[in-house]
């Protein structure tokens, strides 16, 4: 990046513009957004030299290239988390690859949930199973915010769990987590039942059959075993909830993602067992987003 433009060279001012107009016509949603984030993050330029920086600076000839080939990814419907393999999830950044889901902030609702029930116990040595890690967000994020307690990453996905592992290391966390592959609870020993104060879990809870109809910028990048939740989308929780009061300790509790508009097929699920539903958190768009249910063992 300099300040002498030569002939032929763009400036900062010029190719932003070119950017959103390309992002525009490619029909991408936030062309604003989207091309700030690949400038800001091709060029390494941070959010202060775009609004206060001088307008005119240009780039190398290198520097554009990057910008032409990022800015192509996203007209061909790549997210800009998955072009430069960073997702920030509760303020705190994370890597992602092709094996794990692109965390979403509707998640953080869970996050967020978690830390207003336990907001009493912050230094307590909670225990913390996180069902279909991923990346990690969940459960990582949680071990940030308690700096005591510790947490089991289980994912199917041996791939997932070397992605959630070396998030765990570069956020710190890695001496609290531990990751176990395995089917939902099926690895799980006799010594862990009744050993956790915490379930979480973002299961795959998308009807098998709208998978067709999602968004390019979901079905062509993230992992389809992230997704599909069966053929009604609650599968994953048809398993989870009978097995709740197995693994919680007594008081402990299970907070679930689910999909709009799914909270009385849970409920139901819940009624069916000695579980409590206790609360039903709603992401920034006013959707039921979270479930939040007490162990039976009162
Ligand atoms: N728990 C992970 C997340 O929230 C992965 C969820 C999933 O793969 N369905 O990002």
């Amino acid at each position: 990046m300099n300040n002498q433009k030569k002939e032929g060279q763009k400036t900062l001012e010029a190719l932003y513009k070119e950017l959103i107009q390309r992002l525009t016509v490619s029909d991408i949603e936030s062309p604003v957004l989207d091309a700030r984030l690949i400038l800001m993050k091709t060029l390494k330029l941070s959010h202060l030299d775009f609004i206060t920086g001088e307008k005119d600076i240009t780039f190398s000839d290198e520097e554009s290239k990057s910008v032409y080939q990022n800015l192509e990814l996203r007209c061909q419907g790549m997210p800009v988390s998955r072009i430069f393999g960073e997702r920030e999830f509760w303020g705190l950044p994370f890597f992602i690859n092709e094996h794990c889901l692109d965390p979403r902030p509707d998640t953080e609702t869970l996050v967020e949930a978690v830390v207003r029930a336990y907001k009493t116990q912050k230094n307590e040595p909670l225990r913390i199973v996180d069902f279909g890690t991923g990346s990690g967000c969940i459960l990582i994020s949680l071990l940030h915010e308690f700096p005591n307690a510790t947490g089991l990453a289980i994912d199917i996905s041996t791939d997932a769990l070397l992605v959630a592992q070396k998030n765990a290391q570069i956020l710190g966390v890695e001496d609290r987590m531990d990751v176990l592959c395995s089917d939902w609870t099926k690895g799980l020993n006799q010594d862990e039942m009744k050993q956790f104060d915490i379930i979480v879990s973002n299961p795959p809870y998308i009807e098998s059959g709208i998978m067709p109809d999602l968004p390019k910028e979901v079905i062509h990048y993230d992992p389809h075993c992230a997704l599909d939740g069966g053929k009604i989308g609650l599968d994953p929780y048809k398993i989870l909830i009978p097995q709740m009061n197995f693994l919680l300790k007594s008081k402990g509790k299970t907070f679930f993602e689910i999909g709009k508009g799914q909270e009385s097929e849970i409920i139901r699920l819940v009624e069916n067992t000695d579980a409590t539903l206790e609360e039903l958190h709603r992401d920034l768009s006013g959707i039921i987003r979270v479930v939040e249910i007490s162990c039976g063992d009162k």
